[in-house]
């Protein structure tokens, strides 16, 4: 448990200050709300700034223009603007409550309210829903500083009215919980998983930023464990596991980050997260949750060679050639990144060979994959023939050779000495070896 710090009035940078007297000057309330509240009881690294005001928005943006500061209309409907203070956003949102949820996802209005304590009540959790003023001091009326003390994640009012009204809290919920190792309240626990069906009403992109969030928390494998329900509701490709199949997931996800040591790759956990479905699946659920380009081939390239390059991991199968082509493949695959996506490979083997108690034979393969690629790494082999030091013109020049098709493979046949080490990616090397081998290039 760790005892949240007192809130210094210097805490407050100055940007942010800036624009807090700005808005007291012309005489309106203002509040440091949310996040920033939140870390700096902590004594986490600093948060960016939102505020909460009684201004209402027009009226703001009229206070700051007048002191000189830069304000942006950025969600106006809201009753929200941003005002940039040296190069710094803060979010400025007039007091609001939400009303109804019909489609369980957007408040189908706001309501503008007179009193931060009104504000604070629509937050989801105690934790986010505290004031801080520099003079004032905390605005705490649900008990946020206490929870926050105690490691709590609980709901601010009736925990499942507030899920029922936005489902997405019921991922933020395990959001906060695993960045923090915090336990959830047991009443707002039974409700995340009561109303764990609505995520199904909830955009697919803002679950995927959620379990983007929770990934990185570096606690999937706690997740994994303790909020099945929840996971299972929110990505259905994971409601398809059996349980021994979920067992195994847990494990080999709370493995690879242990193994990484703090230090894993966000596609590695996406891919662990689906090592257990089929490439077609994990790549629906990655592009329907709209994540990066790179994450989804990177996914995809690492689950389909897990199972193409699983034959590497077999007796005497260890050749410095076919680790090499294990990472020409995962390179082409990943346009670009197959040493780094070759040792994440090897991680997500590593984990398996624990959960699924591989042989000492394969485990020592893997161990030798991992020199091989390491050594390799060190060598700065091309993967492709672009990566040459010499040019296709060069080659063509150096051949008499004219454009066409026959470039290309005597470029391939070219790589592939430098990749056998016949030859090194040396310009004045590959000059004299062109030359003196023209006649088997060209055949
Ligand atoms: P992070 O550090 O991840 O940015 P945060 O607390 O700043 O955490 P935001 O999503 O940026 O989270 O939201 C800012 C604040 O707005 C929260 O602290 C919370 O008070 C409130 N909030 C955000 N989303 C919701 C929601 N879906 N329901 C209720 N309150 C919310
Ligand atoms: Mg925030």
């Amino acid at each position: 448990m760790t005892m949240p710090k007192t809130l210094s009035p210097g805490l407050l940078p100055a940007y942010a200050m800036r624009v807090l007297s700005a808005l007291e000057d012309a005489g309106w309330e203002a509040w440091i709300v949310g996040g920033w509240v939140r870390d700096a009881l902590r004594g986490d690294p600093a948060h960016d700034v939102d505020m909460a005001s009684n201004a209402p928005w027009k009226k703001s943006e009229q206070a700051l223009r007048e002191a000189g500061i830069d304000v942006h209309e950025t969600g106006t409907a809201h009753g929200t603007i941003t005002a940039v203070v040296d190069d710094k956003p803060i979010e400025i949102t007039t007091y609001r409550t939400e009303s109804t949820y019909s489609d369980f996802r957007h408040p189908d209005s706001v309501t503008f309210v007179d009193t931060i304590e009104q504000d604070l009540s629509r937050r989801d959790f105690t934790i986010n829903a505290m004031a801080w003023h520099p003079i004032r001091g905390l605005k705490d009326p649900f008990g946020g500083r206490k929870d926050l003390a105690a490691g709590i994640i609980r709901a601010v009012g009736d925990p499942q009215k507030r899920f029922h009204e936005d489902a997405l809290r019921i991922l933020r919920a395990v959001r906060f919980a695993a960045r923090y190792s915090f336990v959830i309240d047991p009443e707002t626990q039974q409700a995340l998983e009561k109303c764990s069906g609505e995520l199904a009403l909830i955009a697919s992109e803002r679950i995927g930023q959620e379990l983007n969030r929770i990934l990185e928390s570096k606690r999937l494998g706690w997740a994994l464990k303790y909020e099945r329900i929840v996971l299972r509701a929110a990505v259905s490709e994971l409601a398809k596991l059996s349980k021994q199949q979920w067992e195994e997931l847990c494990e080999e996800a709370s493995l690879i980050e242990a193994l990484a040591g703090g230090l894993c790759p966000q596609t590695l956990r996406w891919a662990a997260l689906f090592s257990q479905n089929t490439v077609k699946e994990a790549q629906n659920a990655l592009k329907r949750m709209a994540q990066r380009t790179e994450v989804v081939a990177g996914v995809e390239a690492l689950l389909m060679e897990n199972e193409a390059a699983a034959d590497l991991l077999e007796r005497k199968s260890v050749t410095r050639e076919k680790v090499l082509n294990l990472v020409s493949e995962l390179e082409r695959m990943s346009k670009g990144s197959g040493f780094p996506l070759s040792f994440q490979l090897v991680e997500l083997w590593q984990a398996r060979s624990i959960v699924e108690r591989w042989t000492d034979e394969r485990r020592r393969n893997i161990a030798t994959i991992k020199t091989l690629l390491t050594e390799l790494c060190a060598e700065k082999l091309p993967l492709k023939p672009a990566e040459l030091v010499l040019s296709g013109c060069e080659a063509m020049e150096l051949l008499k050779l004219e454009p066409g098709p026959k470039v290309g493979n005597v470029m391939n046949e070219i790589l592939h000495q430098v990749t056998a080490g016949a030859v090194s990616n040396n310009h004045d090397e590959l000059v004299s070896f062109v030359r003196n081998h023209a006649a088997e290039l060209t055949d």
